[in-house]
């Protein structure tokens, strides 16, 4: 069954400016015409003009860019910028450095230990990052800066990790031991700088299954009260958030942690079915409190979008609460005040979608990691077109080879 959605009645209108300095995505029933500053969405209504580009949206839906709240996209990134298979369908946005596991804060002899924690925790070959990616960085801002060189075909954003963080402040200790008061005065504090330069929040991982290749568990896993929320008061008070692997293991403890966490700073955390009626009630409460809570999961084996922020999140949602979770409520998490709707003004990342042909393909095995090592790769049909930054970077299926992306920074 197709899901039921407004079609559009006009066409979409994408000028490019001559001197390439300014361009516009009119949106569906676009008005006015004129030149648009800096690919925002100029106007919604009526068409009026042509446009020196032109995508027919007649008969398609219209909706605002997607972003994709969990990958591990952080490796792939160095060597395939397309970053595929996300951007087939319909992402604009993608969130790296979830789970813990970061490439950043790093020193250059503690490489070997996050990459193998990569290795392990992602499954992504230890060689494929170490040669993949340019590891000319030490602080979180200066990795931005590096994916950033890398020129990307979507917008990109990165939370800072535990794991990183931790063993950046206490070395070889962070993965075992608690830390000192003193220590983990300096881990909030190098989260809270983390956010400073850019990371939209700190991501923490505490399920005890994710280890390193001697079988420990990652640095963090174990941390204390003490220690999560003053990170969570730090990162909060830069306008951060907390994203949470729990454990699943201690269900209650975990979500009450989370709640506290909660009365310094926004929260995502990643949910799994089997405690579904504990994490409705504990997230209910949450709310009722205030608290502002976000959940993702998986909406079904071999989902080619990943990052499905719900609300409810069990139920399979209509068309445009469906698009809502996965634009507008991605964008609030993250702190994108001017993405993840399409009204004048924001940001012109959008998708044009022919819901009657819209499908995900079967997936297939690709060898394009540094080495050869194999991947699972997924197509979609039915994307018109995706727009990122005023471009075009997809027409019917296919990507145009533009590689419009930036580095989304939080509160820039
Ligand atoms: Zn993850």
């Amino acid at each position: 069954m197709k899901p039921r959605f407004e079609r559009s009645t006009q066409q979409i209108i994408h000028h490019l400016n001559d001197n390439h300095s300014a361009s516009e995505w009119k949106a569906d029933r676009c008005a006015e015409a004129g030149p648009l500053a800096y690919a925002r969405v100029s106007a919604v209504g009526e068409v009026s003009g042509k446009g020196r580009e032109e995508v027919d949206a007649a008969g398609h839906a219209v909706t605002p860019g997607f972003i994709d709240l969990h990958t591990h996209l952080d490796a792939q990134i160095g060597w395939d910028p397309h970053i595929t298979s996300v951007t087939w369908h319909g992402v604009t946005t993608a969130l790296l450095g979830n789970c813990g596991v970061t490439f950043a804060p790093c020193r250059k002899e503690d490489r070997e230990f996050l990459v193998g924690m990569m290795e392990t925790v992602e499954d992504i070959p230890k060689y494929a990052i170490l040669n993949g990616l340019p590891w000319d960085w030490e602080s979180y801002g200066g990795y931005l800066d590096s994916i950033e060189r890398l020129g990307p075909m979507i917008n990109v954003c990165g939370l800072v990790g535990h794991s990183a963080t931790r063993f950046h402040v206490m070395g070889d200790r962070a993965i075992e031991e608690q830390a000192t008061p003193e220590e983990i005065e300096r881990i909030a504090a190098l989260a809270a700088q983390s956010v400073k330069e850019g990371a939209p929040g700190f991501s923490v991982n505490r399920h005890p299954g994710h280890t390193l290749p001697d079988r420990r568990p990652i640095p963090g896993t174990f941390a204390s009260r003490e220690e999560m929320l003053a990170i969570a008061r730090a990162v909060g008070a830069e306008g951060g958030l907390m994203q949470t692997v729990p454990n699943f293991g201690k269900v209650d403890e975990e979500m009450d942690l989370l709640a506290e966490e909660g009365e310094s700073s926004r929260l995502l955390f990643s949910a799994i079915g089997e405690h579904r009626e504990v994490l409705d009630a504990k997230v209910s409460d949450m709310r009722a409190n205030g608290v502002d809570i976000t959940a993702v999961t998986v909406p079904r084996a071999g989902g080619g979008l990943g990052g499905l922020a719900t609300n409810n999140f069990w139920r399979t949602p209509a068309w445009n609460e469906a698009v809502r979770r996965i634009a507008a409520v991605p964008a609030h998490v993250l702190g994108l005040n001017d993405r993840g709707t399409l009204t004048v003004g924001m940001k012109a990342d959008l998708n044009v979608i022919d819901v009657d042909r819209l499908e995900e393909r079967q997936p297939y095995i690709v060898h394009d990691f540094p080495g050869g090592a194999p991947r699972f790769q997924q197509r979609a049909q039915g994307y018109r077109a995706t727009g990122c930054n005023r471009q075009v970077t997809l027409l019917d299926d296919e990507h145009t080879g533009i590689c419009a992306g930036q580095v989304l920074r939080n509160g820039g």
